[in-house]
């Protein structure tokens, strides 16, 4: 049997899986893309029964210059086709231009790499976002992994994204508050849910951005299988309910998160925030982190720099634009860094709390870390992800109860609510606690020996080896 070497040479020995790992070109994509990559990667036991897998793990020339120093084990090689939009920056400023590209710029190229490909793939995993990737797979024969980034509960709303048009709660048009407050409880596996609490777009109500999402529960079903990002545990009922309906196994195979290269950080504590979180004590620092990419506006970020610093409360803030004047408006309480090892400081013994933009690696991320958090979502999948925070898995408060760029947290609610979050000590906040550190442990548990995302992973290892050709 040919297998295949990491530099794509083949030897003649053992049974061996060459996989394509083709993710949407966003960090929040990107990373748990990489880790499950990493994990398949280790699988590679030695063993005659499992055999080998090596992985091409493709991304945009400007993602290589991300990551590509960034360590790799030996079956695992990056490959780069040309970029979507010329800088990432154009992301952010003109998301529906970048959602756009990435639908019909990246298939081409996509495909001429598969054709350069020193040993044909045996299997691939793509992002469901990438609706194009699963017919390319299709047409060639190879079988299709489709990866879901956002949580189960948001990938089932979006499978039924016809039932909200059917009923013309897509796009979520909310220039009638009162319509916000609407809930609505037909989507399987979704508890009762307000309309105001279902993703939206920036640009409420056409969306244009969001049009090819209606192109997933189409593309998905052609898939070989679905991995989720999350653990069976944390959202039971909506992997339960997409599991009786689709047509193939699912695996939720997560969190999807670099935890085990955590044991080699704490040895290296060189970075200044590091040393800034030991100087503080037990569980006292609020870490603030409003995503990748995303920001809000200006005048939101002055609220917030004002209300933290009124609050007296310590706070790391990983912030990426204008740091110095923000470090100047935050005194001496907090720090302000453009970029952190987000895992290492929410497993921080110093920290106590974090105010996030419920992006879902985040959310699984302060998850895995037993740490409460303060909901500040901005738009899409982090809108129902403050909601299954807040009012499902009771680990969090909502600082953001209303949602748009265009709506103003102020400085004293912020000071308020920051305060009571970090120091309270009424019941509802000690069983918010609770409930964080249960879930904490519910999380370990699952990516350990036997756990349940463990379990999954092996089946799909199997899986995907059964294939080879
Ligand atoms: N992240 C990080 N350092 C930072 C900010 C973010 O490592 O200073 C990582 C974070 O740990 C997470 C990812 O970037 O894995 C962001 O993904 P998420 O889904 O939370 O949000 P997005 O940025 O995609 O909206």
């Amino acid at each position: 049997m040919a297998s295949v070497e990491a530099d794509g040479s083949k030897t003649t020995s053992r049974t061996s899986c060459h996989v394509v790992a083709m993710p949407y070109p966003g960090r929040g994509h990107i990373n748990p893309m990489m880790n499950l990559c990493k994990l398949l990667a280790s699988r590679s036991s030695g063993s005659d029964d499992e055999g080998d897998i090596v992985i091409t793990f493709v991304v945009t020339e400007e993602w290589l210059g991300f990551i590509g120093s960034d360590p790799m084990p030996a079956n695992l090689r990056l490959r780069s086709i040309p970029n979507v939009i010329p800088s990432e920056k154009g992301r952010a400023n003109n998301f529906a231009g970048f959602v756009e590209a990435v639908m019909t710029k990246v298939e081409g190229p996509f495909e001429e790499l598969l054709d350069q490909l020193e040993t044909p793939p045996t299997a691939m995993i793509t992002d469901n976002y990438l609706t194009w990737a699963v017919a390319v797979g299709n047409r060639r024969n190879i079988p299709v992994a489709s990866l879901c980034t956002n949580s189960p509960s948001v990938f089932s709303v979006i499978y039924h994204l016809d039932l909200l048009v059917q009923n013309g709660h897509f796009p979520v048009d909310l220039s009638v508050p009162e319509k916000g407050g609407e809930c609505i409880s037909y989507i399987p596996g979704i508890p009762s849910i307000c309309l105001a609490d279902l993703p939206r777009g920036f640009n409420n109500p056409t969306n244009q951005e969001l049009e090819p999402v209606k192109k997933i529960s189409s593309s998905i079903v052609k898939a070989e299988c679905l991995l989720l990002n999350s653990f069976y545990e944390l959202d039971t009922q909506a992997i339960d309910a997409l599991r009786a309906i689709l047509p193939f196994p699912v695996y939720p195979i997560g969190p999807s998160i670099p935890h085990m290269t955590l044991k080699d950080a704490t040895t290296d504590s060189d970075d200044d925030y590091i040393k800034w979180l030991d100087s503080q004590s037990l569980g006292s620092v609020l870490y603030v982190s409003l995503g990748s990419f995303l920001s809000v506006s200006s005048a939101q970020m002055d609220e917030i720099a004002a209300g933290l610093h009124d609050s007296g409360v310590p706070y790391l803030w990983v912030a990426r634009q204008d740091n110095s004047d923000l470090q100047k408006a935050c005194g001496d309480k907090g720090l302000v860094i453009p970029w952190c090892n987000q895992l290492r400081v929410l497993c921080h013994s110093s920290l106590g709390g974090f105010w996030t933009h419920c992006g879902w690696n985040s959310t699984l991320e302060a998850v895995f870390a037993g740490v409460p958090i303060l909901t500040f979502p901005i738009v899409w999948d982090q809108i129902p992800n403050s909601k299954l925070i807040a009012d499902d898995l009771r680990i969090g408060w909502r600082m953001k109860k209303e949602v748009g760029r265009d709506k103003i947290v102020k400085r004293e609610e912020i000071a308020r609510t920051v305060q009571s979050f970090m120091y309270s000590n009424e019941e509802e906040s000690k069983e918010m606690r609770r409930r964080a550190r249960e879930l904490q442990d519910a999380c370990r548990k699952a990516i350990e020996k036997g756990g349940s995302s463990e379990t999954n992973l092996d089946a799909f290892v199997r899986d995907i080896l059964q294939h080879h050709p």
